[in-house]
């Protein structure tokens, strides 16, 4: 069975409702999955790190976070 990993849907995420624009979901990821350069930029996904332990899925105020099997 292939490890379930986190997608990005990118219609959903909009830094701008996010703290200071910080994606808080990329800051909770031990695995550094998610990875934003500077605040209000979308974050980039590394889903071959994932784990699939949907740690950073409620912290995202736009539910642009799912994980995919
Ligand atoms: S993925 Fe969610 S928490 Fe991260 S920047 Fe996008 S909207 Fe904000
Ligand atoms: S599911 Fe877990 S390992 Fe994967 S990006 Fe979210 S917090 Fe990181």
């Amino acid at each position: 069975m292939p490890q379930p990993k986190v997608a990005i849907d990118y219609q959903a995420c909009d830094p701008s409702f996010c703290k200071d624009n910080v994606c808080a979901s990329a800051q909770v990821c031990e695995r550094k999955v998610l990875r934003q350069e500077k605040p209000g930029e979308l974050p980039d996904i590394y889903p071959s790190l994932c784990l699939g332990c949907a740690d950073c899925l409620p912290l995202c105020p736009k539910k642009a976070l799912l994980i995919m099997s």
